[in-house]
């Protein structure tokens, strides 16, 4: 096989993940800080963000799915890992024969991992409102959980980014479960729910996009650094006339004789067509604004001002997410999940 670079990178500042879990544990106070890794730790690469996360102190590590789970071993030393989703039929193999626990979503899949026979401890959701995952209330209190041994009894909040009166009803209910149910520890919080103070804490905390770059809250602000970069390579830099027009549709007129680079980016990668009107990229400290729409593979920017650009230069793209967020309509989340294979991490 050739080796062939790739046109497009996503660079992790290191720094800034540990700081921004270091930020997130002190705000948990007493309670253990984990980190959420699943979608391959946001898009950002989950074995690196493990790495320098369990380097930095952090124990306690969440995935969506078994696969993601086998994607992670082996494990560094002292690390626990548990798989939200639970087990179903066909996962019961990699949960007996992986270091990780089930954190066990329904009636049905308690009975899966009794029936097993492993006796292992296993995380269990509880759902206080949000109707996703976890047994029900009376579920729980019925007798269902009755003999298993629970590492972490989870809930998940609905509304923990929003001032919504579901926030201290599911404490409430998550603090009444937690009287009846025995579990070595317990869990409720988000990277939301940990701005929402520490009665929300517990034992443990949750944290997922705050750890990669996400406010979720005004509480974070100021406080949460960007973590992920995004870069794209120039692919020619052409001079356009005053006049003329720019890509599909001709929805940018170049109002002055301009430099336009066209750079390898586009829908296919993860950049949307609502960055269109609003996003921009930076070289050498000179912005360079989005201009005309984005294609699939390729979107242009005006480089009128960044004299000396040209091909193979690396264009660093505007990608803090709390603002692009608001510019683009689109969720912090989605930012980053959908950042694509062509990106390099
Ligand atoms: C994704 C997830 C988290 C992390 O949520 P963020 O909003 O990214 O902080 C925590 N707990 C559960 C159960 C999750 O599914």
């Amino acid at each position: 096989m050739i080796a062939v670079p790739s046109p497009l990178r996503l660079r992790l500042s290191s720094e800034a993940l540990v700081a921004n879990w270091r930020w997130l544990a002190r705000q948990s106070g007493a309670a253990a800080c984990g980190a959420a890794l699943k979608a391959d730790g946001y898009g950002l690469g989950a074995s690196a963000v493990m790495r320098h996360l369990s380097a930095a102190g952090c124990c306690d590590f969440f995935v969506a799915t078994w696969a993601e789970a086998v994607a992670l071993m082996p494990l560094p030393a002292g690390v626990s890992l548990s798989v939200l989703h639970g087990v179903g039929e066909s996962d019961m193999v990699a949960a007996r024969l992986l270091p990780a626990r089930p954190v066990l979503n329904s009636v049905e899949q308690v009975r899966r991992w009794r029936e097993a026979g492993e006796g292992r401890p296993c995380d269990v959701m509880i759902d206080t409102g949000m109707n996703r995952l976890g047994l029900r209330v009376e579920e729980a209190l019925s007798g269902a959980l009755n003999g298993l041994t629970i590492e972490t009894l989870h809930s998940h909040l609905a509304s923990a980014d929003e001032d919504s009166d579901q926030n201290v009803r599911q404490l409430a209910a998550f603090r009444a479960i937690r009287e009846q149910i025995p579990a070595r520890r317990y869990s409720l919080a988000n990277s939301a729910g940990i701005c929402l103070g520490s009665d929300f804490a517990f034992d443990l905390t949750r944290p997922g996009i705050a750890l990669y770059g996400g406010t979720p809250r005004g509480e974070a602000r100021g406080h949460i650094q960007q973590v992920a970069f995004p870069e794209a390579r120039v692919l020619q830099v052409r001079a356009v006339p005053a006049g003329e027009t720019v890509g599909y549709g001709a929805s940018w007129t170049a109002s002055r004789d301009s430099r336009i680079a066209v750079v390898n980016l586009g829908y296919a990668d993860g950049y949307r067509r609502c960055h269109a009107g609003s996003g921009g990229g930076t070289w050498q400290g000179q912005a360079l604004p989005l201009v005309g729409r984005v294609s699939m593979d390729l979107t242009a920017f005006d480089a009128s001002e960044a004299v000396g650009i040209g091909e193979g230069d690396w264009l660093s793209l505007d990608y803090e997410l709390l603002t692009v967020s608001a510019q683009s309509g689109l969720s912090q989340y989605e930012l980053l999940t959908g950042l694509g294979k062509r990106f390099e991490r």
